[in-house]
């Protein structure tokens, strides 16, 4: 199993995890090695974050106008 992964795998995995959902274990930890090892990462890891809760508001800002019915689907494999 590789564990070393490159900055822009490390950033790609971030982005995939916000859009699809927790990452399987043996990408965690790639991830968690690489943040310690990592000056960059962590920072874009905090950026994502930021966005993804701009992104939230946004997004109850726009369910209040609108009526569309919440569909929360989660698919857990
Ligand atoms: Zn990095």
């Amino acid at each position: 199993m590789r564990l070393r992964r490159t900055c822009k795998e490390v950033t790609l995995l971030l982005m995939q995890a916000q859009d699809q959902g927790p990452l399987p274990w043996w990408d965690r930890l790639a991830l968690t090695l690489h943040m310690k090892a990592c000056d960059a990462c962590p920072r874009v890891r905090d950026q994502l974050a930021l966005m993804q809760r701009a992104t939230a508001q946004w997004r109850r800002y726009s369910d209040e106008g609108g009526s569309s019915p919440t569909d929360d689907r989660s698919d857990k494999g």
